[in-house]
């Protein structure tokens, strides 16, 4: 038995917007095509917008005692300010539109390059550079949580289920290839003050963000860590949206 065929699929969408789909589904084809041209009207790209989508079933999952990476977390890339995203799963397809099309919109909010000290991740941890991540997912998460109209609650029990769950398995010296930190330990600080933070934004200064992002986070990450020290490690789902009836 072959494997079905992957067919490149082209759909001109409204107000000069296009789907480029990679499918062995052809026949879904056009209800996607149909969710992505609401996602992107809802968002208000503009006019040529393209969304490159790999229509492939590669469930991000780890075992207990497995650590992430790139395999397991990352499902899309955008470059920012450039009109195309590109999808490479199909598993909460719209959560990677929605976070994609943030940074190709340049919504992105500014995020100190290394690690805080007062996060205490310690001088010797290996971080990936783009902690803005945490502020980028936290923003798609709660966008898609409005799209689909699920609870935010629900939401946030799940970031801090994840955090808890990645911080148990940690190693003693924090290393990563993607951004574990940013995606789902920052992010589940941050999130408890999504609101502050709306009204905040980048603030003024370095030195003001710096304190905000002190005095929210640290004491997140110290609750993070206690709930973690007592955790046992599970196979764990590393998908960043809870799938509830969807
Ligand atoms: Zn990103």
């Amino acid at each position: 038995m072959t494997d079905p065929k992957t067919e490149s699929l082209a759909f001109d969408l409204p107000n000069g917007k296009h789907l480029y789909l990679l499918t062995q589904e052809s026949a879904t084809g056009p209800r996607i095509a149909k969710e992505v041209n609401a996602l992107l009207e809802w968002l208000g790209v503009p006019t040529g917008f393209s969304v490159h989508l790999w229509w492939r079933n590669d469930p991000r999952r780890i075992e207990a005692n497995e650590w992430p990476g790139k395999r397991t977390v990352n499902g899309g890339w955008a470059i920012p300010g450039q009109p195309n995203i590109y999808i490479y799963r199909s598993e909460e397809y719209d959560r990677v539109l929605l976070h994609e099309t943030i940074h190709a919109m340049e919504w992105d909010w500014q995020m100190p390059e290394s690690p805080l000290p007062c996060w205490g991740l310690g001088t010797d941890a290996t971080v990936q550079p783009a902690l803005f991540e945490a502020w980028t997912e936290l923003y798609a998460e709660w966008l898609w949580c409005g799209w689909h109209n699920q609870s935010w609650d629900q939401q946030r029990d799940w970031q801090d289920y994840q955090a808890i769950q990645i911080l148990a398995r940690a190693p003693p010296r924090w290393a990563e290839n993607t951004n574990i930190f940013a995606y789902y330990i920052l992010k589940a600080a941050l999130a408890p003050h999504i609101a502050f933070l709306w009204v905040f934004g980048n603030g003024i200064t370095q030195k003001e963000r710096t304190r905000v992002l002190c005095e929210l986070v640290e004491p997140e990450l110290i609750r993070l860590r206690t709930e973690a020290a007592v955790a046992e490690p599970e196979a764990l789902s590393m998908r960043m949206t809870k799938n509830e009836g969807l």
